[in-house]
This record gives structure tokens, sequence and C-alpha cells, in this order.
């Protein structure tokens, strides 16, 4: 099959807004034509019009073949896997979302030397801006712990950072589902353009994911203007059923989901993905008690993630997960989205 360009991109998913986000077509374009501009709603990339292929006719291709937005989706509830368990993390982890599992198996591979770069996202927790963040110290990493719900940037984009100029090889990535397919398909291309990210990346956690929402309509139109809710007042979001917001002062204020439809990126409603299958592990809030994160170790290499950090007491595990829970959230979002 001939190569598609950004053109063929453009046409099939930035202009028909089905545009997740994940920056995973700004990372591997060689000639760093594409780029998000800040703003609000942002539906997809801009070009700067030059393109290898487009342009000069040399095969490239790369930007169309990581999208995961081009061909099928994955439409399955939890998808294949080894174990499934609750965890916590053994150490005080501040700014955990659930269980801190997550940061006290990448703690655990960074202080091993198993990893040495992690991409994430982090938040300025002041105005609570997201951005994406290579980090490679373990106290930065448990620092940030926290799920980021009004998490759009362009999670990947920092992948070009990471592989091309600082040249990590043992890169972990913790994206939503969107952004694991997106680096699933760099793991799998025969393309030498897209080969080195796929290389470097070893482990790939995925977060389960019904929508994210937009910074600025979330945490600046609704939350600010309407509920009057300063961003350096608020501790932690949570989404279960209903946005909680926990303020610093202890009070919580509670905004039904009803009211943040305006929000919800417009690309998160064709995701019919919520455990992130393609993943290595992928973790969750539902289907564990509160506290626990729930794990759905999926590959040799995760479970390898997860053996040493518990050989390591960094992390405890227990087997008792609510499977049903997590497949009726899970099928809820299939049917959802693929009506649309
Ligand atoms: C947008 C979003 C929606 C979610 N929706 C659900 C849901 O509907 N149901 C459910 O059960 N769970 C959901 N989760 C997952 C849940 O909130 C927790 O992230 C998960 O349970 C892991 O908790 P933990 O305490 O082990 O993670 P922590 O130990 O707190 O570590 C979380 C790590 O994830 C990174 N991170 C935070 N936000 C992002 C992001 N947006 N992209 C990439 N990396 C990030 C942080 O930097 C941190 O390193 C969602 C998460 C996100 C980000
Ligand atoms: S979904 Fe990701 S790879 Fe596809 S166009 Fe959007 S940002 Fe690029
Ligand atoms: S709902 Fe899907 S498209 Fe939207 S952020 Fe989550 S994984 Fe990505």
């Amino acid at each position: 099959m001939a190569a598609k360009s950004y053109l063929d991109l453009k046409s099939e998913v930035w202009d028909t807004g089905s545009c997740s986000g994940c920056g995973a077509c700004v990372a591997v374009c060689p000639a760093d034509s594409l780029s998000f501009y800040e703003g609000e709603m942002v539906t997809g990339p801009t070009s700067n019009g030059y393109c290898k292929l487009a342009t000069d006719n040399v095969n490239c291709g790369a930007c169309y073949a990581v999208c995961p937005r081009t061909g099928n989706q994955p439409a399955e509830t939890l998808g294949t896997y080894l174990e499934l368990l609750s965890a916590k993390s053994t150490f005080e982890v501040p700014h955990k979302q659930s269980g801190g599992a997550v940061t006290a198996i990448l703690a655990n591979a960074l202080d091993e030397g198993l990893i040495d770069a992690i991409v994430t996202v982090t938040e300025d927790r002041w105005t609570l801006k997201p951005s994406s963040v290579i980090i490679t110290k373990t106290d930065v990493l448990i620092q940030q712990a926290g799920s980021r719900y009004s998490w759009w940037v362009p999670l990947l984009a920092a992948l070009k950072v990471a592989v091309i100029g600082r040249k990590y090889k043992r890169i972990a990535v913790i994206g939503v589902p969107c952004a694991v397919q997106a680096v699933s398909r760099m793991r799998d291309s025969d393309n030498d353009l897209i080969k080195p990210y796929g290389k470097a990346i070893r482990l790939v956690i995925g977060l389960f994911c019904t929508e994210t929402f937009d910074y600025n309509a979330l945490i600046l139109g609704k939350l600010k203007t309407h509920y009057k809710l300063e961003p350096h007042e608020i501790k932690k979001l949570n989404v279960k059923g209903k946005l909680e917001v926990l303020k610093q002062d202890g009070s919580t204020t509670i905004v039904p989901l009803a009211e943040l439809e305006t929000c919800i990126r417009k690309g998160c409603h064709l995701c019919t993905d919520l455990t992130a299958v393609l993943s290595d592990i992928s973790a969750g809030a539902i289907g564990s008690s509160s506290g626990s994160t729930t794990l759905i170790v999926r590959t040799p290499a995760g479970k390898g993630f997860v053996d040493r950090a518990v050989q390591n007491r960094k992390l405890d595990v227990s087997i008792g997960v609510d499977t049903a829970a997590i497949e009726k959230l899970a099928l809820a979002k299939i049917k959802r989205n693929s009506k649309k």
C-alpha cells in the first residue's frame, strides 16, 4: 500500500473531529512540520505545509502510520491479560490517585535501572495546567503522582525529545488508551522512521479512561467562571459518575457529568477503549476498593515490572478484583461511542 501523508491524516482525522490529540504524529514527523497550538478545544495538529512525501515525494507516511484514529479502533472490555490485581504502594505517595501502584512500579523500575526515562503528563499545581514531561528521577515521579483528567496535551510529542533528542533507550510511557494505541503502532511498525521509537519504549502503562476534558473549558471555564473555584484552591479531581472537586480546605464540590458535556474533547466521543487493551499493564480505580489500584497485567514484560516491584517490597498486591464492574463500564463506553 502506498504511504499516506499528512494530507490524508488531515482529511480523514483532523477535519472530521476524530483526532484524540495524542501527539504521536507530531513526534514521528521527521521534518518537524506538525505541531499543536494552544487554545480552547484544539481539535487537531496543524502543518507548516512542508511534507517529505507530499512536497518532495520521499517515502515517509510516518504520521499516518502511527495515528490511532486510522483503521479499526479496539473495542474490547478487559482485553487479554495474565493477571488481574488490586495493588497499592507500600510507601507514601501524597498525591496518588488510587493506590499509588503506578508510581510504585515506576519508582522501582527507575531505582533498579530498568528504565531511564518516563514520558507522562504533569501539571502546574498552582494553575492545574497540564504539560507533557520526561521524568528521570524517583522523587520527581512521586511528587507528580495523581491523574490529570483535564489532561489534554499532546503527550506523545514529548517522545521526539526523549528518543531523538536525549537518546533514551529504556523509556516507560504512561498514557490513556488513545496514546497507548499510538505507541502500540510505533512498536509494531516496520517503517525505518518509526522503528527507533518502538525500540526505545520498554514499558507502556495504560490508564483506564472514559473521556478527558479540555483544560480551558473545564478548569478556566466551568470550574473557575461558573463554580468560582480558583485552580489553586483545588487539591484533587476525581471522576466517579460525577466530578468530585476536593478543595485544599477539605471541602468537596460535586459537578454532575451532564454539565461537563461541552468540556469533553470531541475525539473522545469516538473512543471505544476504556482499559487500554494494548498496554503492558493497565491501571484504574474501578474494580478495587478505595485506596487501591486495579492492575490488568497483560504482557510478560508488564508482569516482570510488577513482580520486581513486589519483590523489592514497593508494591503490595492481592486478588479479588471486581471484573464485572470494569466490564460494565467498558461495555457502556463501547455502546455509547460505537453509535457515533
Ligand atoms: C483522563 C483520565 C481518565 C481516567 N478515567 C478513569 C475511569 O473512568 N475509571 C477508572 O477506574 N480509572 C480512570 N482513570 C485512572 C485513575 O484515575 C488512576 O490513574 C489509576 O487508577 C492509577 O492510579 P494510581 O494511584 O496507581 O496512580 P498514581 O500512582 O497516582 O500515578 C499516576 C501516574 O499517571 C500519570 N498521569 C496522570 N494523568 C495522566 C494523563 N492524563 N496521561 C498520562 N499520564 C498521566 C502521572 O504523572 C502519574 O505518574 C483515569 C485517568 C485519567 C488520567
Ligand atoms: S490522533 Fe494523535 S496521531 Fe492521530 S492526528 Fe490526532 S494527534 Fe495525530
Ligand atoms: S476517551 Fe479515548 S480518545 Fe479520549 S482521552 Fe480517553 S482514551 Fe483518549
